[in-house]
């Protein structure tokens, strides 16, 4: 479980987050919709460990987690520019994170494979990313956060970079993924398609705060604000 409470977040005078709370349950795929600027991804850089919030608590199965380093934090972020090493091939890629924690390759190999195997990358291993399309950076992305199986997963519009077709192709899979995972899931996207195909729960964001949260069916039928009702576009 994930806990956020009373998260407040300001640079210098700005107040980007305020009086923020929510639970994110164990397995749950939890999406945070909002527009442009809305606070989504200082909210997810908070929960990562790479922003400090300005006062509230976060806690990660009960514990507080606000002075623990991202690295500490046992969760793998997906983020829209992927984040690959260009120089390593994309089984150096995916296996980095289990080399970071001084896994031998004779250990490592195994799991890289597996987890390649999960995103169907098995006969692309040798390869540099410069020589894969965007959909493939995105599944070597998606393999080296799978290969450790960490509590928790942080997606910031990790598919925002695809074309069309490739995105609903990978969303697909990334569902299929989580829930065969069964791996507790925070998905930052401004797609309500995408926040509705994808979500057990939406947590519709607006200038720092929450506007709602609730399944996508019950946020799309039942709109407490005309906020909710034109972001979702649901039927007036
Ligand atoms: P987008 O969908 O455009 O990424 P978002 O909802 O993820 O938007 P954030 O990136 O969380 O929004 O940004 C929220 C607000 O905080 C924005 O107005 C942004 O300019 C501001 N902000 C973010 N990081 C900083 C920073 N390091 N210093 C100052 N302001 C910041």
């Amino acid at each position: 479980t994930v806990t956020l409470t009373n998260i407040r977040k300001s640079f210098g005078s700005l107040r980007i987050i305020d009086d923020l709370s929510l639970d994110i349950a164990d397995k749950e795929f939890l999406v945070l919709l909002g527009p442009s600027g809305c606070g989504k991804t200082t909210t997810m850089r908070m929960i990562a460990g790479l922003e400090d919030p300005t006062s509230g608590d976060i806690l990660i199965d009960g514990a507080r987690v606000n002075d623990k380093p991202a690295r500490d934090r046992d969760l793998a972020m997906v983020f829209q520019n992927y984040g690959l090493y260009p120089h390593m091939t994309v089984e150096n890629n995916i296996g980095y994170p289990l080399k970071v924690k001084g896994l031998s390759w004779a250990a490592r190999q195994p799991r890289i494979a597996a987890a390649a195997e999960k995103v169907e990358l098995g006969a692309l291993l040798q390869r540099k990313p410069a020589a894969l399309s965007g959909g493939q950076r995105q599944r070597v992305a998606l393999a080296r956060a799978i290969v450790r199986t960490p509590r928790l997963f942080l997606m910031d519009e990790p598919l925002s970079n695809l074309d069309a077709k490739l995105r609903t192709l990978m969303r697909a899979q990334l569902k299929h993924l989580q829930r065969e995972l069964a791996t507790t899931t925070i998905y930052v996207t401004h797609d309500q398609v995408e926040a509705m195909t994808l979500a057990d729960r939406i947590v519709i964001m607006n200038k720092g705060r929450i506007e709602q949260q609730g399944s996508p069916a019950e946020v799309y039928a039942r709109p407490t604000s005309t906020f909710v009702a034109g972001f979702i576009g649901s039927p007036p």
